[in-house]
């Protein structure tokens, strides 16, 4: 039997796993933390009882992923909660904007610009299903719904600050940008609106959701299935050197698949990557940072407008071109006064997660790379924007820095939750030129962290098809039978 490490528990390094043991392959995972998950753990951060995210908490890609549906998680314990309204953006002057799986309830929130939105959104999420296939591969790949996924590329190409231009008033505006800026950098080039395109059609198709009892649930239940099909993790063991691989594993290891950034990638395979490939890994860059902060408040936030209050994503900002100046600002190294916030109302989706009265409120803001100041403030200022009186509710808070994060993950290199900068050529090429982006070019060895297409998110999707890249090489050494691709 061929045998595999995964180097990394993160949903990419779990989704790697299963797709290879689903191959029959003896499968070991090694995780340095003391528990499997990466970027899907849940935590007691503030209160006894209160259940926190401590990264990924909204699962757009995950309720979207094909590889996570064909797995049936829901018989391992995974259940998806969708919130009243999915996403909700306030402004100054009290109005917001909505986006909701209910694509009328968006419209009435965009006045003037609501049957234009619906123009543009409308065929993407009714064709959302066929464009999921082509969006969570690598950009430059054969189209296999070429009429779908041609006009969703129409809207993808400009930045995101001309598409924003497609409406006339704030709500529609700022709703566009805000989805955007979860490309993490500057709004106003090539691609930038990519992200903003696949995450908006996603929100009208499939929901913004949460999962049930918290992110982990999601862990818990790839975890699962992996060890029903015979594959193993071990926490605790931070791998350093491909040298350690067959003492650990007790056999030369076929396959090794890293879910691992790519500096990290380079310094563990050290001399079996080709020179070529070890520079491009070495030059690949890393984006902005995020400044996480948790907090247990007494009741809910006194949120201005009624829909916040029913929302369990909100983009806090302002308009769309403080947006893009903010976003801007913390691209080139400069901290924002007032950054752009995402908060997390999980709780009223998930009420599993409230304990005694008080709620778990999840928020982070957009800060440079490496940004070693403490934002708290920040963040607790922009809430405080659009719910005065907010700050009466806090009752404890739980932060954490740009290297603070890097330092829990090291895949978060200086704070970077998005697997690297998204500017224009790493959405394109990732992590660096190539047919297949997941080979490192020396037989049997892979990445297949978010640093690989189709990038950030909890979707497995990297881990899957660098899976497959591995499978097709074994296949080729004639060592397994042909895989089924997803
Ligand atoms: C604050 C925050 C908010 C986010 N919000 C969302 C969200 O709402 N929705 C969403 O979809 N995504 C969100 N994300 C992004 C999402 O969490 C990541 O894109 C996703 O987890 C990437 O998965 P991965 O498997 O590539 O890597 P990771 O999840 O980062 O996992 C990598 C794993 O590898 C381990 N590892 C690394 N090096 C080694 C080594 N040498 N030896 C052993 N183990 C090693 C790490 O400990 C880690 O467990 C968020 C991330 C953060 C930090």
């Amino acid at each position: 039997m061929a045998t595999a490490a995964v180097v990394g528990s993160g949903p990419n390094g779990l989704a790697a796993a299963i797709r290879l043991a689903q191959e029959g392959l003896d499968v070991t995972v090694l995780e340095r933390a003391d528990r499997p998950g990466g970027g899907t753990h849940t935590s007691e951060l503030t209160l006894p009882g209160l259940l926190h995210d401590d990264c990924a908490a909204i699962h757009p890609t995950g309720v979207a992923s094909p590889f996570l549906d064909s797995l049936g998680l829901d018989r391992f314990g995974l259940r998806w909660l969708w919130p009243e309204v999915d996403l909700a953006h306030p402004l100054d002057d009290g109005r917001a904007g909505v986006l909701s799986r209910d694509m009328g309830r968006t419209t009435a929130s965009l006045g003037r610009d609501g049957a234009r939105w619906r123009r543009v959104f409308g065929p993407l999420a009714d064709r959302f299903d066929k464009i999921g296939e082509d969006v969570f591969r690598p950009v430059l790949h054969l189209p296999r719904h070429p009429v779908a996924f041609a006009r969703f590329g129409a809207g993808v190409l400009p930045p995101a600050t001309w598409a924003a231009r497609l409406w006339r008033d704030e709500p529609a505006r700022a709703l566009f940008t805000g989805v955007a800026a979860h490309v993490f950098g500057r709004l106003d080039t090539p691609l930038s609106g990519s992200v903003g395109m696949m995450l908006t059609a996603a929100g009208h198709a499939v929901g913004w959701p949460v999962a049930e009892g918290g992110t982990y649930a999601i862990t818990t239940a790839m975890v699962r299935l992996l060890e029903s099909l015979g594959g193993t993790v071990r926490t605790g063991v931070m791998v350093t050197g491909l040298a350690e691989l067959p003492e650990l594993l007790g056999t030369e290891p076929d396959l090794v698949l890293l879910d691992t950034a790519p500096h990290a990638a380079a310094r563990i395979a050290g001399d079996r990557l080709p020179p070529r490939v070890r520079r491009a890994l070495t030059r690949y860059r890393h984006g902005p940072a995020a400044h996480k902060v948790d907090y247990a408040i007494d009741g809910d936030v006194p949120w201005t407008n009624d829909d916040c209050r029913r929302a369990s994503t909100l983009h806090l900002g302002g308009g769309a071109r403080e947006i893009a100046r903010v976003e801007a600002a913390a691209a080139r190294g400069t901290m924002p006064e007032r950054p752009f916030v995402l908060v997390g109302q999980q709780y009223l989706a998930d009420p599993s997660r409230s304990a005694n009265g008080a709620n778990p409120l999840y928020a982070y803001a957009h800060v440079p790379h490496g940004h070693t100041g403490d934002a708290t403030e920040a963040v607790t200022a922009q809430i405080e924007r659009f719910a005065p009186g907010f700050r009466t509710r806090i009752l404890a808070v739980h932060s954490r820095t740009a290297p603070q994060l890097a330092a829990y993950n090291p895949n978060y290199v200086g704070g970077d939750i998005a697997g690297g900068a998204n500017h224009a050529r790493q959405l394109v090429f990732r992590p660096r030129p190539a047919t297949d982006p997941y080979s490192l070019g020396a037989p049997g060895l892979y990445l297949c962290s978010a640093a690989t297409p189709p990038g950030a998110g909890v979707h497995g999707m990297c881990g899957v098809r660098a899976a497959e890249s591995a499978l097709a090489h074994l296949e080729s050494a004639g060592r397994t039978p042909a895989p089924v691709r997803h």
